[in-house]
């Protein structure tokens, strides 16, 4: 008889760990969703983002997943992240502003310099036909190519090596976005870019202050404007030594 007690306790204890454990995780989901859902309507939507298209994708995106486990729990604050080697994944209302002002079409192929975690490839993906993206860390291009993978993305290529020199087989590019702040645009990215193609970048030396800068070709023309100030990790690679 105690014997039989004793094995039903242990069942109700087995049974009670599953339905608690299956619960906090659904609970995990449910929190990331209501707080994504939240991010996309005070930090980018409230502040001027109106494309439908592109706050669907921001809504979409996971981006607690491209974060490390230790910040997942501010993966949807409006604040950029480590990501290590001493690299951090960009705020959301800047990666849906830098988005936004591309305005790209589903038919698009686009160039990112700058992998980092894949969470602006990610988001890309979702608006573009196809996304070449260079990362300068290989730890990280492995990482970021592992994440897009996991999460069923196969409109992405990511590549280790310096987005200085572009991607070339793949272009010309509707679409160029660089990541990473450059003292000056990088003349292998505007031969690169197709004819109306438009390009965003950091523009400056200043490591606590650059231009969000946006450029468009026109008639083999390169018109520029200013966008908004910002703060990014510098470009490294040939653009630094060319500074020397
Ligand atoms: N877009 C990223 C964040 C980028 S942080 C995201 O969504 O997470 C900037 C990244 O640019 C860093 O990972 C850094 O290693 C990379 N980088 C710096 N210089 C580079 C270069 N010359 N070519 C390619 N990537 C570069």
């Amino acid at each position: 008889m105690a014997m039989e007690a004793l094995i039903k306790l242990l069942f109700i204890l087995v049974a009670s760990f599953f339905v608690l454990n299956c619960s906090s995780q659904g609970g995990d989901e449910d929190f990331y969703l209501t707080a994504r859902q939240k991010m996309v309507k005070e930090d980018i939507q409230k502040r001027g983002i109106d494309d439908p298209r592109l706050l669907d994708a921001m809504l979409k995106v996971e981006r607690h997943l491209f974060v490390p486990e230790d910040y997942r729990h501010l993966a949807y604050e409006d604040r950029p992240l480590p990501i290590g080697e001493g690299q951090t994944i960009s705020q959301p209302y800047i990666v849906a502003l830098m988005t936004y002002h591309l305005h790209i079409k589903p038919d698009d192929r686009v160039l990112e310099i700058g992998t980092g975690s894949g969470y602006q490839a990610a988001v890309l993906a979702e608006l573009a036909k196809e996304v070449y993206s260079i990362e300068i860390i290989e730890e990280l291009a492995q990482r970021a190519q592992e994440s897009l993978k996991k999460l069923g993305y196969s409109n992405v290529w990511v590549k280790c090596g310096d987005g200085f020199y572009g991607w070339k087989e793949h272009g010309p590019y509707d679409a160029i976005i660089v990541t990473c702040a450059a003292p000056k645009v990088p003349k292998h990215l505007i031969e690169q870019l197709d004819e109306g193609g438009r390009m965003i970048l950091p523009l400056g030396d200043d490591p606590f202050y650059q231009t969000l800068t946006l450029l468009t070709k026109k008639e083999g023309r390169i018109e520029k404007r200013r966008v908004t100030g910002v703060v990014f990790v510098p470009m490294t690679g040939e653009i630094e030594r060319e500074k020397r």
